[in-house]
């Protein structure tokens, strides 16, 4: 059994829509794919009814924004129940901030001798309803400033650059607390990838544990053999679910293709007994309820 964890379409900074990534796991030859698109459940309907034609089984999710200590952290969310407010207001202002930033970075590259509109990064961003700054680098190429979102990245986007602008993003704790009052399962996201490398020592993912934190993703692209290792030792002493995912992002990052990393089948097992237990003290509906 094939397991993929961590995936993103066009409704958020992926390349394809989530039918077309269902479709396209079944061809990677996985049994099992989880949409996880930034900051939003909107991707949902799709890759579920694509689930029906595929036989894939969709694991509905999103990867929330967070922050620790001026770092930005990802927070892997699984089968939680959508309609939760509490959760959903604070994507949706998750998400404003991420519009509402546009006008400046926009301002900033013009200044910098890029000129582009917001306009520009909207059309970019065709039918997302989460901005990125992927989207932003898009909009960049599309002009024939740049050649890919790397060069956008490291030039000009990245934390740091000089048309980077921060975002709003929710306390990772708090992120954790709600995706557990969701009914849902709460996953760390590449911890020692880029960002979030600096802030997450084990002292903290300890802690991160104690408020709700069910699992660490171990196995990504953005860890060496050695981060592996090191995560999974530190997720066998807190008795946390150890994952694995692509963060596939269609075309949008390469390096990144569909099954390149997978989870093994008994932690996703114990992933769908946490989830039914979450679910159960929460008191929530099913994840697979329609949303309003
Ligand atoms: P944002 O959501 O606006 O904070 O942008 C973060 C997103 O940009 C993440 O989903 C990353 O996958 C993506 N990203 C970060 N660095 C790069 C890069 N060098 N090339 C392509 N995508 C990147
Ligand atoms: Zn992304
Ligand atoms: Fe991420
Ligand atoms: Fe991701």
């Amino acid at each position: 059994m094939r397991i993929d964890l961590h995936t993103h379409s066009n409704v958020s900074d992926g390349t394809v829509s989530p039918d077309t990534l269902v479709h396209r796991a079944a061809a990677a030859g996985l049994d099992v794919v989880a949409l996880t698109d930034h900051d939003t459940f909107d991707g949902w309907p799709i890759a579920l009814t694509a689930a029906d034609d595929t036989g894939v089984v969709v694991v509905p999710g999103a990867e929330i924004s967070t922050r620790l200590r001026g770092a930005g952290v990802h927070v892997l969310g699984y089968l939680l129940d959508p309609t939760f407010e509490p959760l959903r207001d604070e994507l949706t202002k998750v998400r404003d901030s991420r519009a509402n930033r546009l006008a400046r970075m926009t301002q900033l590259l013009t200044e910098a001798g890029l000129p582009v509109d917001v306009s520009d990064v909207l059309a970019a961003a065709g039918p997302a309803t989460t901005i990125g700054r992927p989207h932003v680098a898009d909009a960049l190429v599309a002009k024939g400033y740049l050649t890919d979102r790397t060069e956008a990245f490291d030039r000009f986007l990245s934390e740091g650059g000089p048309a980077y602008v921060p975002k709003y993003a929710l306390d990772v704790h708090e992120a954790v607390r709600l995706i557990r009052a969701a009914g849902g399962v709460a996953v760390l996201a590449h911890p020692w990838g880029r960002a979030s490398r600096r802030v997450l020592d084990a002292d903290t993912i300890a802690a991160l544990a104690r408020s709700g934190m069910d699992g660490i993703e171990v196995d990504h692209e953005d860890h060496s053999a050695q981060d592996r290792a090191a995560l999974r030792a530190i997720a066998e002493s807190l008795d946390l679910l150890i994952t694995g995912s692509s963060d596939y992002h269609g075309t949008g990052k390469s390096g990144h293709e569909l099954g390149v990393n997978t989870t093994d089948p008994a932690e996703y097992e114990r992933l769908l007994e946490r989830a039914a237990a979450s679910t159960r003290v929460a008191g929530r509906g099913s994840p697979l309820r329609p949303i309003p």
